[in-house]
């Protein structure tokens, strides 16, 4: 069936099933470097393919190392010619990135189209005036309610966060690709068979596991139309009010890193470098402007950045 006749109705209504697929489906993911885009790409196509279903896929990702825009197109059905989407005829467009989304959504189709995407926000260093402490930024201002009059269906959910509570960052894409199965009418087991296929056998057990968080979203979501998209994304990135007092901790997962020197080359103000074993190292924290560049970019989520406030400032 094709996910237009999958849209979920405002009312949480369940989708009628259809057997029989007249038109393909058409999958658009979209994102930035290091995200995961490819992934869930690959599990959509090989779903098609055990269906016996042809399948065509394109895709865009000559900047993923540098937190570029990647895109992919997925289409799937009985026969498919072209394997690119064509502006509002997209079934559903999954984005990865909250900006990312927004770029793309003159692809969903206008009547039925589903947009699910993670409100997490990848702020591209272009669109950063300034990188000291409490500067604004030139990043997408719309925030979820005010988007939701131009899509049939959404949601919008901070999987970023749920896939860290569950303990691995990397394993956001998973989430969303549970909250995306809620939309399809293919089993979970065969969702999960898929992906458990597709990623490394260490990381089936948190990949299960973000999946059903995932659905688990969806499901309360359909029930409550309240939830369906996250409230807590502002008009703008929060503004980090300037602090004199206000310190920041560059942090390397050695483990992590596989020393591809994107932060060190990123870095405005050249705080890191790379060491003998080639690990990125905090070579001048004092200069660190806390932009979280390096630890947006970081297409292994090896960085993290934290923000200290003085116990003297806080008093
Ligand atoms: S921390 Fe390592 S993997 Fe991440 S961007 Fe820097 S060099 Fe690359
Ligand atoms: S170390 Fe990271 S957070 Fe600090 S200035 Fe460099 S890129 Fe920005």
């Amino acid at each position: 069936m094709t996910a237009a006749d999958t849209a979920l109705p405002l009312d949480g209504a369940a989708p009628a099933a259809d057997p029989n697929p007249a038109q393909p489906r058409n999958i658009m993911i979209v994102g930035v470097g290091g995200q995961g885009v490819l992934m869930i790409s690959k599990v959509m196509a090989l779903l098609g393919q055990r269906q016996g279903l042809q399948v065509k896929q394109s895709e865009v990702h000559g900047m993923a190392k540098r937190g570029g825009i990647v895109f992919s197109h997925v289409r799937f059905g009985k026969e498919v010619w072209s394997p690119t989407i064509a502006k509002g005829d997209a079934d559903a467009l999954i984005a990865l990135e909250w900006a990312e989304g927004l770029r793309w959504l003159d692809y969903l189709k206008p009547d039925s189209g589903v947009f699910i995407a993670d409100t997490r926000r990848i702020v591209p260093p272009f669109a950063c005036r300034s990188r000291k402490h409490g500067a604004t930024t030139n990043y997408a201002r719309e925030t979820p309610a005010e988007i939701v009059g131009r899509i049939a269906d959404g949601y919008a959910l901070d999987a970023t966060s749920i896939a860290e509570e569950l303990g691995d960052v990397r394993a956001a894409n998973t989430v969303l690709l549970g909250t995306l199965s809620v939309s399809l009418d293919d089993p979970p087991a065969e969702w999960l068979a898929v992906i458990e296929e597709l990623v490394p056998k260490r990381t089936r057990e948190i990949n299960r596991k973000a999946f059903e968080a995932g659905r688990a979203w969806a499901e309360a979501a359909r029930r409550d139309p309240e939830l369906r998209f996250d409230k807590s994304i502002t008009r703008r990135p929060a503004a980090r009010a300037p602090h004199p007092e206000v310190s920041f901790e560059v942090t390397v997962n050695a483990a992590w890193c596989k020393g591809c020197d994107i932060c060190v080359k990123l870095c405005p103000e050249r705080c890191l470098a790379m060491s003998r074993e080639q690990v990125a190292t905090v070579k001048h924290p004092d200069a660190c402007t806390g932009c979280h560049v390096c630890e947006w970019l970081c297409p292994d989520f090896a960085i993290s950045v934290k923000t200290n406030v003085r116990e003297s400032a806080t008093a």
